[in-house]
C-alpha cells in the first residue's frame, strides 16, 4: 500500500512540475511578447507623430502655388505703384522692361541663360511651338510667359474677325497651361495692336480681351531685330541707342530669334542698368499693360 502510495505522490509530483515549468514558460512567453507590444506600440506612436509631421508638411506643400500667387500678386501690384509714382514725378525712378516675341527658338535658351546670368526678369510674348522645356523655364525662371497668338499668321486669317484671333488666344492659353500650369493674361497683338487696327478688328478684340481680364502690350522703343530690311539702315545696337532714349518706363521690343540680340543682349543690359533703370517682369497690372 506504502509503496502504492510513494508511487501516487511521484506521479502527482511529475504532473506538478510539468505543470509548473508550463506556467513558469507561458509567464515567461507573455512577458516576452508585452514587451514586444510596448515598443511595438511605441514605434507606432512614433510613426503616428511622423506621419503627422509629414502630413502637415504635404499641407504646406500643396499651398505652395497659393502662396507663391499671392506673393506674385503683390509684387506686381507694388511695381503698379512705383509705375504711378513715376507717372506723377513723386519718383526718380526708371524701369525697362525687355520683352521677347515670337518664340521660343533655339536661341531662347541663351537668351534665358543671359538674364540667369545678369539677375534681370523679361516677358516673353509666345507662339506655339514644340517646345516645352523653354515654356517651363520661361516660367520658373520668374519671367512673365505672354499669350502672341497660337500661329502669328497676320495677312492668312488672324485677323480676320475678333473670333479667329480670339480662338488664337484661347487655343494658347490652353496649350501654354497644360505645360506649365499657368494661365497667360497679357497678350501682344502681332504686329501691334495698329496692325490689328489696320484690320477693323482692334477695338472688338480689346472688349473680348478685357471680358477675359486680359490686357495687351504694345512697345515703346525697339533693336529693329525684326526685319533684315530694317537692320540694313543701322545696326541693332543704334536702333536701341536712337529708340530707347528719354523714357521713365520702356518698353523694350525684341525677338529671340535673331542672333544678333542674343550678342548685343548684355550691353544693353549694363547700359540700362547704368542708366539706373529697374529691368523688370510684365504684368497685366502694368500702366504699360491696356
Ligand atoms: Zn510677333
Amino acid at each position: 500500500m506504502e509503496q502504492g502510495n510513494s508511487k501516487y505522490y511521484a506521479i502527482v509530483l511529475v504532473i506538478f512540475s510539468i505543470l509548473a515549468s508550463l506556467i513558469m514558460s507561458l509567464d515567461l512567453k507573455m512577458k516576452y511578447e508585452n514587451k514586444l507590444l510596448r515598443k511595438e506600440i511605441n514605434n507606432n506612436i512614433l510613426l503616428n507623430n511622423n506621419i503627422k509631421t509629414l502630413e502637415n508638411r504635404i499641407n504646406e506643400y500643396s499651398n505652395i502655388d497659393d502662396s507663391i500667387n499671392t506673393i506674385k500678386e503683390e509684387y506686381f501690384s507694388n511695381i503698379r505703384k512705383l509705375e504711378e509714382q513715376i507717372q506723377e514725378g513723386k519718383s526718380d525712378a526708371k524701369i525697362a522692361y525687355l520683352t521677347f516675341d515670337d518664340g521660343p527658338y533655339q536661341l531662347t535658351y541663351q537668351v534665358l541663360d543671359i538674364l540667369k546670368e545678369k539677375d534681370v526678369k523679361g516677358t516673353f510674348f509666345v507662339l506655339g511651338k514644340d517646345a516645352e522645356d523653354r515654356y517651363k523655364r520661361i516660367v520658373d525662371e520668374g519671367h512673365t510667359l505672354a499669350n502672341h497668338t497660337m500661329y502669328h499668321n497676320i495677312g492668312k486669317g488672324l485677323y480676320k474677325s475678333t473670333d479667329s484671333f480670339m480662338s488664337q488666344v484661347n487655343q494658347l492659353e490652353d496649350y501654354l497651361y497644360n505645360i506649365t500650369g499657368y494661365k497667360t493674361n497679357l497678350v501682344r497683338f502681332p504686329g501691334g495692336s495698329e496692325t490689328a487696327n489696320t484690320y477693323h478688328v482692334r477695338d472688338s478684340i480689346i472688349e473680348q480681351l478685357h471680358d477675359k481680364e486680359y490686357k495687351y502690350v504694345d512697345w515703346t522703343c525697339e533693336t529693329g531685330d525684326g526685319s533684315d530690311k530694317r537692320l540694313a539702315q543701322k545696326s541693332e545696337w543704334n536702333w536701341y541707342k536712337d529708340t530707347c532714349k528719354d523714357q521713365k518706363i520702356m518698353v523694350l521690343l525684341m525677338h529671340d530669334y535673331n542672333a544678333g540680340t542674343v550678342k548685343i543682349l548684355p550691353d544693353i543690359i549694363d547700359d540700362l542698368k547704368n542708366q539706373g533703370y529697374l529691368i523688370l517682369p510684365l504684368s497685366n497690372k502694368s500702366v504699360m499693360a491696356k
